[in-house]
């Protein structure tokens, strides 16, 4: 598991400090800036996982900051304000913040938060990541439209035979054994066998390779399963 790290940007060093121990405890790695200059030359240099802010700050504030960082990444940000007043205030200048936490907080609690926040981070993106189209030469897998197109013609296929090319696409080379696909095309449905499989990749030869007798797309890895070829 690649390490997660967080930039924390406080003036007040012993709140810095406790949120940095907490944060390393759990298992991140932290950097920390007293103001927002110092923040800046840290963000320049490269975007963390997450960013804990400090509303109020010396010179330039946090909201400003977190302005100045919307501008250049999407990277999640949790402010810290010393009053709920405050988050009022700023929730109407849309903050771009995804949470924030009240002065005072208990350290577990914001690691709490930043756990949460970096959770639902990775599941927007593996989202996004599910829905992206899959481009190779002369094939073309559009999941929004569950479309795919050969040679710039478009070509039906059945929601099954799509959902297998899918499938094996997305993880080109990987070799999917007949049980893997049925557990994840057909959920493991019991009164489908293995044959289905076979079946449905020969249709899906018919329909996408040039040759369905020479497949370079759709090929068997025998006493396996089957891989996508990109
Ligand atoms: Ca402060």
């Amino acid at each position: 598991m690649n390490e997660k790290y967080i930039l924390i940007v406080e003036d007040e060093p012993s709140i810095a400090e406790v949120v940095g121990l907490y944060l390393q405890r759990a298992g991140y790695s932290i950097q920390t800036a007293a103001d927002g200059k110092q923040a800046m030359n840290l963000l320049e240099r490269g975007i963390p996982d997450l960013v804990v802010m400090d509303l109020m700050l010396p010179e330039i504030d946090g909201l400003s900051l977190t302005r100045w960082l919307r501008e250049r990444s999407d990277v999640p940000v949790i402010m810290l304000t010393a009053r709920r007043e405050e988050i009022d205030r700023i929730a109407g200048l849309e903050m771009g913040a995804d949470d924030y936490v009240i002065k005072p907080f208990s350290p577990q609690e914001l690691v709490s938060r930043v756990r949460a926040v970096l959770r639902r981070t990775k599941r927007e993106q593996a989202e996004v990541e599910a829905e992206r189209a899959l481009e190779f030469e002369g094939l073309l897998i559009d999941p929004r439209s569950r479309t795919v197109t050969v040679a710039a013609s478009l070509v039906e296929l059945t929601a099954k035979e799509f959902d297998v090319l899918y499938l094996l696409a997305r993880h080109p080379r990987q070799v999917f054994t007949r049980e893997q696909l049925l557990e994840r095309v057909w959920g493991g449905a019991e009164y489908i066998d293995a044959g289905t499989v076979t079946v449905h990749v020969r249709r899906l030869r018919e329909k996408i390779e040039r040759d369905p007798s020479k497949p370079v797309r759709l090929l068997t890895v025998w006493g396996v399963g089957y891989k996508f070829e990109p």
